[in-house]
């Protein structure tokens, strides 16, 4: 009997009919087996952005908010590529306590804009990230129609990091949403003092949602939020809540009149809106669309623009050098050392800090690395 003959009669033959089952199931590999993505030039990124590809949009978004310092190189590089493609959107401030109606008011106007044909970025600054990690603004559940709108676009706040680093990160991410071609871009933040003052020197209109009935310590309004904006809402203005949101607009309308005037010459105006009922949104967008036009014709529109690319160059120069300053690992001992000294009062704050900007000149002034990241 030669083999084949003999193989028919083993018990080692395999009937056929039943195909074995793969070692893992195809669906739970696709998830585990994560494809490399390929490495991409800044040129690629630029080419794609430039495109309005989204993938490469958010990719290099993530590559600014990353930490590692070759990210941090090609985010520059790409922002460069990008930046003489920037500049043609109305950059809107949104801000307002917790509970205001921030989103529901950027879902209702976001919905509107994007029926009427605009690309909408909405980005945010979240200051709570600064100290915890964790988020006010960021949950997913917000914004949900808006979302899934493809005229939109939706980036949470950069997480982690100095309130100034998330800034300058969500500033860049504008630029680049920018040259992806959207002219609306919205960047939002809860009131609670610096990050609308970092919000404040990014954007062309900074718009303050105000609760009536709430008092304005309740709302934890400060005097300088409302002087820095160019409008207020009420938002919320629907059914029993009506009158009072009139009434507080009438109240709000006269205090802005004892402010000293603005610097752009406009008074800002004050309207009432609901996001429930889509009602004061066009009329909220008209009051934005005329306040652009008048900066344009008095000049300060680019002006402001100017000061703020500045700003934010400066800005920039300031967190580089105190993340190198403060993160150099022989500066954090000496630091923790020195505070030690001071604590004691075997030192004086004013002699502490003299000694170790003398350490730190005297041997780190050189080869501060420009994608060092905050
Ligand atoms: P945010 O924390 O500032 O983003 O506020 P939200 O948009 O999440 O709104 C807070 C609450 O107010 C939610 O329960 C909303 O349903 C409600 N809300 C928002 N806008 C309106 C509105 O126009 N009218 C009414 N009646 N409620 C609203």
């Amino acid at each position: 009997m030669d083999v084949a003959e003999k193989g028919k009669d083993s018990a080692l033959k395999v009937n056929s009919g039943i195909d074995p089952p793969p070692s893992l199931d195809p669906v739970s590999a696709k998830r585990f087996i994560r494809k490399k993505k390929p490495a991409l030039s800044p040129d690629d990124f630029t080419k794609g952005i430039l495109e309005g590809n989204r993938t490469l949009l958010s990719r290099a978004i993530t590559m600014i908010e990353s930490h590692r310092s070759d990210h941090q190189k090609i985010a520059q590089e790409i922002i460069s590529k990008c930046l003489p493609h920037s500049g043609r959107s109305v950059r809107i401030g949104i801000t307002g306590v917790p509970g205001v109606g921030k989103s529901s008011f950027i879902e209702a106007i976001g919905t509107q804009l994007t029926s009427q044909g605009h690309k909408l970025a909405v980005l945010a600054i979240d200051p709570s990230s600064e100290r915890s990690g964790g988020s006010i603004l960021g949950d997913k559940t917000r914004m949900e129609t808006l979302s899934g709108d493809p005229g939109a676009f939706i980036r949470p706040s950069p997480s982690a990091g100095s309130l100034g680093g998330v800034a300058r990160k969500t500033r860049e991410t504008m630029l680049l949403c920018e040259a992806a071609g959207f002219d609306v871009i919205f960047v939002e933040t809860v009131g609670v003092g610096q990050s609308e003052t970092a919000v404040h020197s990014m954007v062309d209109f900074f718009l303050l949602l105000m609760l009536a009935g709430a008092g304005d310590e309740l709302q934890g309004i400060k005097r300088g939020i409302m002087e820095m904006a160019d409008g207020l809402a009420i938002t919320k203005a629907d059914g029993d809540n009506i009158h009072a949101s009139n009434r507080a607009a009438l109240e709000y309308r006269n205090a802005l009149h004892l402010f000293p005037p603005t610097e752009n010459g406009q008074v800002p105006k004050v309207l009432c809106i609901s996001a429930r009922e889509k009602s004061g949104l066009e009329e909220l967008w008209a009051t934005i669309g005329e306040f652009i036009h008048q900066v344009k014709s008095n000049g300060h529109f680019d002006k402001n623009r100017m000061n703020q690319s500045n700003h934010w160059m400066n800005q920039t120069i300031q967190d580089q050098l105190l993340g190198h300053f403060f993160r150099h690992p022989q500066m954090v001992h000496q630091i923790k050392k020195t505070e030690a000294l001071v604590q004691q009062g075997k030192l004086s704050s004013f002699k502490g800090a003299g000694q170790l900007l003398d350490l730190y000149f005297s041997k780190f002034n050189s080869g501060v690395d420009p994608g060092e990241n905050i």
